[in-house]
């Protein structure tokens, strides 16, 4: 057995939303240099130069990355073997949070579905938490734009469906989802599991996007094809047009009912606002 204090837990969750906040994950800055390099486009080279400029400011200035500093998102992997002291670990999260975005004045995005009436703190997180052997913890944030959240989609399609109606199906959202996901986006997908496991394994693919573990072979060749679609619309940066409309694409594919084939998308937009920290 291994203690473990929530204290530790609220501190790393701040600190996460904190760098995540005002730094892009060094993968994600690395791929958007190199779309910059490769855009065919006026506009969208243009926009691709403005948005490393603006990581650049962010991180020089402590500024955030987005003026929309997203709803916080906590997912922990936590080993069979530990157990907690201290403060009770969900408090001990939304604490966490809550001084994240006091302390580093983002905004606070989170309100009322109907009041519209701002909760003040960005709390409550959306927390989920998988139990796994060992006995280490494993935590994962993502701060999640409204924008591009508004984006995501699931659709259940029949059992029938063949590959490249799956592939169009994920095309077809990306181009729905257009401008308004503020392309160029980082794309978690779930092929397969339901209406209620679709949604999760879409957004851990979403927060592994450039993490370990890789992906199967079958996943990896599915996520290089939808990679190569999905440039191929030409929607591209900001969707101004260009070859650059999708900067990442993490597939998992779960079982599923023999009577349906969900197809979950969980759509980003460039800033990508994940971290990790392994307790
Ligand atoms: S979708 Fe992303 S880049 Fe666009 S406004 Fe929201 S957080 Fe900012």
């Amino acid at each position: 057995m291994r203690l473990i204090s929530t204290e530790i837990i609220c501190a790393e969750v701040r600190d996460l939303f904190l760098m995540t906040a005002f730094i892009l994950p060094e993968k994600i800055r690395r791929r958007l240099a190199s779309a910059a390099m490769t855009e065919t486009t006026e506009p969208g080279q243009m926009i691709l130069e403005r948005l490393l400029e603006n990581c650049e400011l962010a991180t020089s200035n402590f500024t955030p990355l987005c003026q929309d500093t997203g709803l916080a998102q906590v997912v922990l992997e936590i080993g069979q073997q530990v157990f907690f002291e201290g403060p009770p670990l969900i408090q001990a999260i939304e604490t966490g949070v809550r001084q994240a975005y006091q302390v580093g004045f983002l905004r606070k995005s989170t309100c009322h579905p109907l009041t519209r009436q701002n909760l003040g703190d960005n709390c409550p997180p959306i927390i989920e938490t998988i139990i796994t052997s060992g006995d280490k913890v494993l935590i994962k944030t993502m701060a999640k734009g409204g924008g591009c959240d508004n984006k995501s989609r699931q659709i259940i399609l029949k059992p029938t469906a063949t590959m490249a109606e799956v592939r169009q199906s994920v095309v077809d959202l990306v181009i729905q989802a257009g401008s308004d996901a503020c392309p160029p986006i980082c794309l978690g997908l779930c092929l397969g599991g339901n209406f209620d496991s679709g949604p999760r394994l879409a957004k851990r693919a979403l927060m592994d996007l450039f993490e370990d573990p890789p992906m199967t072979d079958e996943e990896s060749d599915i996520a290089e094809a939808l990679f190569e679609d999905i440039n191929a619309t030409g929607l591209g940066p900001m969707g101004l047009g260009g070859l650059n409309t999708v900067l990442g694409v993490r597939v998992k594919i779960a079982p599923c009912h023999i009577a349906s084939l969900p197809v979950t998308l969980n759509i980003n937009c460039h800033s990508l606002r994940t971290g990790q920290v392994l307790l």
